[in-house]
């Protein structure tokens, strides 16, 4: 049997260990250490416009974080994208929040600006207005930034960006990460770049990161003993994990080239193929860093996306439906939906292909192999 490929798996630069055996060398063993400052630096430097970066445990400790600087609490209602994973939304039930959940536009897969207005006057109409609003930029496609941030400034709701599947993107040549009044990053290990497990906050203010360090470090006050005035959370970085980080970080550009290279790929190949489109950036403002490169099926074709899934499934290549959106989840069942008709038909007729910065010749050609049983 053939190896499996994997649809976005690790791939290490070269310089990540030497950083991680400086932390041993260093006896830097602990959730603090110069790599996590020097981790942060680099973030900092590379999305720009005056971010201040706090290095997180996860992606999803980022979002529970933000919702709580933003005030999140018991009974609130947040906006939330459908179509994305899970843990978009798992935070807003930690803070014992409802999730209202907002359908997809077509060009970009991310939150709808029509609906999520709709949705905005309705939950005011009905004397609850949404106490933060969480747009993804799914698959590393930008969302409609102009259209969701001016929405978020006229209802003054503040934007939650989700930015994990999305370094090195950017809408008006702006990066992704740099939009929301928190933003947050992940690194798990199949995302653009990993730390093992990981993920950060950003904002523009440096009181936000200062107060997500003393929530992610137990919320110790400023006391020779322990002392808290607040709830606090283990959620801050490894010095370990961050080594991997800044080694990840000296090759993230040549990984989105490739990934992008890989969207070029499934172009090429689908190119004659009638009902199938790629996804692919709807206009020069956006640039998507194609952390995943997808399809949509439709009738007009002559094969399905399962029928796709199933032929890769025979030669052990992993593709995957798009992500079921939350409001068919059946752990959301209760939550409102405002729209749905779109994400729904992507996740019926969508797939995820291979992906990853660390495709070989030989694997490309095995993708190719399958693809051209239906083209
Ligand atoms: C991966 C991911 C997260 C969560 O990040 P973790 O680091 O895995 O906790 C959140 N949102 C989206 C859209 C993701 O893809």
């Amino acid at each position: 049997m053939n190896s499996r490929i994997y649809l976005s798996s690790p791939h290490m630069g070269g310089s990540e260990q030497r950083y991680v055996t400086e932390a041993f060398d260093t006896n830097w063993i602990a959730p603090l250490g110069p790599n996590v400052d020097g981790f942060e630096n680099d973030l900092e430097t590379f999305l720009g416009n005056g971010s201040h970066v706090a290095a997180l445990s996860s992606g999803t400790a980022a979002l529970h974080l933000a919702l709580i600087l933003l005030g999140v609490t018991k009974g609130d209602e947040v906006l939330c994208q459908s179509m994305t994973f899970s843990a978009s939304a798992n935070p807003i039930i930690y803070q014992g929040a409802t999730p209202v959940f907002v359908d997809s536009e077509i060009d970009t897969w991310n939150m709808c600006p029509i609906h999520l207005e709709e949705a905005i006057k309705d939950r005011i109409s009905k004397g609850k207005k949404p106490k933060a609003m969480i747009a993804v930029h799914l698959y590393g496609m930008p969302f409609k930034v102009d259209e969701i941030v001016k929405i978020s400034e006229k209802y003054e709701i503040p934007l939650v960006e989700d930015a994990a599947e999305s370094l090195g993107s950017t809408y008006k040549g702006r990066p992704c990460g740099t939009f929301g009044t928190i933003s947050i990053l992940s690194f798990n290990g199949n995302k653009i770049i990993t730390t093992s497990g990981g993920g950060a906050l950003v904002s523009n203010d440096p009181s936000v990161k200062e107060k997500a360090l003393f929530l992610a470090t137990q919320a110790r006050d400023d006391a020779p003993h322990y002392e808290h005035t607040h709830i606090g959370y283990n959620y801050r970085m490894s010095n370990i994990c961050a080594g991997i980080g800044r080694g990840q970080m000296e090759v993230l550009n040549d990984h989105v080239a490739l990934r992008q290279g890989n969207n070029a790929m499934y172009q090429e190949l689908f190119e004659m193929s009638n009902g199938v489109r790629v996804f692919t950036e709807p206009d020069e403002n956006y640039v998507s860093n194609h952390w995943l490169s997808c399809i949509v099926v439709s009738e007009a074709a002559n094969f399905s996306a399962k029928a796709l899934r199933l032929a890769f499934s025979a030669e052990n290549i992993e593709s995957r439906p798009l992500w079921k959106p939350m409001h068919l989840q059946p752990v959301f069942k209760e939550a409102p939906v405002y729209g749905g008709n779109i994400s729904e038909k992507l996740f019926e007729n969508g797939l995820c292909l291979p992906s990853g910065s660390n495709l070989t010749r030989d694997e490309k050609h095995r993708i190719r192999t399958v693809i051209e049983q239906f083209t």
